[in-house]
């Protein structure tokens, strides 16, 4: 888990990254407000030509087959449209120092200001509290979370047994297939640990997490659905 608003890269949303397509946006509506009349169909597509992360998201909506929705407080992550603002070229793996129910809670929690899009349960059952195209705040470190999808793992660093062999499978599923929709190469460059974030002071997945393992499995997976 991680912390620290401004480090998240919180904000202004990185709007200066994108000027022109933002004014291309500005002027149309300036022109659609002070000229033609619209039709009320015209009106309601108007939302297909907005930037994405302006679209409106579909309630309960996942980007994992089988993963209950609960979403995220919209302080601990910012809307954005990727890959098309960001690429995405990561998965950060984290460990959530606490129970399913308390990493839920913090994620739902405002003032937490941070949260990870998915979190693997002990028994394989996984949650998804922000949507991949958004940037979640989970890494400490605003370019990372801008290139990652993050996920967390219920249980303690220090604490062997909570990585069980459902958490394992289900987390390689979940990790094959972010790799298999945005082309990540399934290797320990691509596939990381929080640790592993340039100026993290943060040590999960920690020493317990067996990675020879993860990336086999999600080799296993990432060549078995393409
Ligand atoms: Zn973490």
């Amino acid at each position: 888990m991680a912390t620290e608003k401004a480090r998240q890269g919180g904000g202004d949303g990185g709007a200066g990254r994108w000027p022109g397509r933002r004014a291309v946006l500005v002027g149309g509506a300036a022109a659609a407000a002070g000229g033609a009349v619209l039709w009320r169909g015209e009106l309601s597509r108007l939302w297909w030509r907005l930037p994405g992360d302006q679209r409106p998201r579909v309630a309960g909506a996942v980007d994992f087959a089988g993963a209950r929705w609960v979403a995220a407080s919209s302080a601990n992550y910012r809307r954005a449209d990727r890959p098309d603002d960001y690429a995405v070229d990561r998965v950060v793996v984290h460990v959530t120092q606490g129970s399913y129910t308390s990493a839920v809670k913090a994620f739902e929690d405002p003032g937490h200001q941070a949260a990870a899009h998915y979190i693997v349960r002990a028994d394989g059952r996984v949650t998804q509290m922000i949507r991949e195209l958004d940037v979640a705040f989970h890494a400490g470190n605003r370019e990372y979370n801008e290139r990652s999808v993050g996920i967390e793992h219920e249980g303690f660093v220090e604490k062997a047994a909570s990585f069980t062999d459902a958490m394992y499978a289900a987390s390689a599923r979940l990790t094959a297939r972010i790799c298999a929709r945005y082309a990540i190469p399934v290797d320990r460059a691509h596939i990381i640990g929080h640790v592993e974030v340039p100026g993290t002071d943060h040590t999960d997945p920690g020493p317990h997490w067996d990675w020879d393992r993860y990336l086999r499995l999600v080799l296993r997976e990432r060549t078995a659905r393409t």
